[in-house]
């Protein structure tokens, strides 16, 4: 079936008289359980959850691999550090990767006797990290950057030399990319962004290829307590219905941005995966069906920046991205990203496009010459 086919159905329990398409959140801390624990589907709320059940047979059918939700984006990613690395192993990650992630690996799991190594994601540079690691994490688009790597080469060199291979595949997500179809063992994503999309709520999963990976991040999930409560994951589920009609629109929409911003005067440099002559081009075009609602782009200076925001008025100034409204930050405000003052990272929505554009070239033009 087509993706937005798949979108609709996954994870909907089968036609039940009277009974509504997607059962509504199960909100149970402790549920009725006597006997042996064995004897009930469902026991205590850190362990198991109905509305987690569906969700995660949602997302497996779409990773193409069993799922777990996690309580953020950040608690699955670090669940695969966790019950992947050891003392003394070596991860490998990318110098340009999601900062927090980052953050956590240089600190976190770098105390506890964990070795990172860190290259760039452009040029296939993360090759050089390879030998002798336990773990190669990838993330391709890259946030901020965009920076796209080749995820099967990568992953072949990496399983040839006996690393295990993650990718986070937040910017793309699931529907755009497929990573564990390109050999991944593990999938991992900050579902806060494009695939509920809705910028109304945190949560995060991981899929895998091997189910004796997901038991033991089931393990890690119910004893640290990396949960998602089940009104968000019950939201998420009713936002996947639209997720390839928002996906669609946002990459249509955020083509037209990036050929807008390609050509105008004021801008210094742009880099959409969608954009034909963007360096990630080709590569993104093999392993990715669209190239999503994330680009960046560099104005002259801060203060140009700030013009921009002042005179447009559908952009929102947020942080976050794949949501329903173009949302746009300088990314430099935060730290972290080695950026130009004039960097402006943005999602763009599933606004109509004449009105955006209309509202995009007004901010540009105010931003003045670069
Ligand atoms: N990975 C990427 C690429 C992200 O952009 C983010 C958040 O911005 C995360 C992971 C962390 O996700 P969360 O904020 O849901 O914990």
């Amino acid at each position: 079936m087509r993706d937005a086919t798949r979108v609709l159905k996954a994870g909907l329990p089968a036609p039940s008289q009277g009974a509504p398409f997607l059962p509504g959140p199960t909100f149970a801390g402790a549920f009725h359980a006597a006997g042996e624990p064995a004897d009930s589907p469902y026991t205590y709320g850190r362990f198991h959850n109905p509305t987690w059940t569906l969700f995660e047979q949602a997302l497996a059918e779409l990773e193409g691999g069993p799922a777990l939700v996690f309580g953020s984006g950040m608690a699955a990613a670090t669940a695969v550090f966790a019950t992947v690395l050891e003392r003394g192993d070596v991860l490998a990650l990318p110098s340009d990767s999601y900062y927090t992630c980052r953050l956590v690996a240089q600190s976190y799991f770098k105390e506890q006797g964990i070795e990172v190594r860190m290259a760039p994601t452009a040029g296939e540079a993360q090759r050089s990290t390879i030998a002798g690691a336990k773990l190669l994490w990838l993330e391709s688009p890259s946030n901020p950057g965009l920076e796209i790597c080749d995820i099967r080469a990568l992953v072949a060199e990496a399983h040839a030399a006996g690393a295990l291979v993650a990718v986070d595949n937040t910017t793309a997500t699931a529907l755009s990319q497929r990573p564990l179809e390109l050999g991944a063992d593990f999938s991992v994503a900050s579902d806060t962004k494009a695939l509920t999309g809705h910028s109304d709520l945190i949560l995060g999963h991981v899929a895998v290829r091997d189910p004796a990976l997901l038991e033991r991040l089931r393990v890690w999930r119910t004893r640290f307590g990396a949960v998602a409560g089940p009104m968000e994951v019950w939201l998420a589920h009713r936002s996947l219905g639209t997720l390839d009609l928002r996906l669609e629109r946002q990459s249509a929409n955020a083509l037209a941005v990036a050929a807008l911003l390609a050509k105008h005067p004021a801008v210094r440099a742009t880099r959409y995966p969608g954009l034909p002559e963007d360096p990630g081009h080709a590569v993104a075009r093999r392993q990715m069906t669209r190239f999503g609602s994330v680009l960046n782009f560099t104005l002259g200076s801060k203060a140009a920046a700030e013009r921009f925001f002042k005179a447009t008025s559908l952009v929102y100034e947020a942080t976050s991205f794949g949501g329903l409204h173009t949302t746009a930050e300088r990314r430099a405000r935060w730290g972290g990203d080695p950026v130009a003052e004039g960097y402006i990272r943005m999602s763009v929505g599933c606004e109509a496009i004449e009105d955006l554009l209309v509202d995009l070239a007004a901010g540009l033009n105010a931003a003045g010459p670069r």
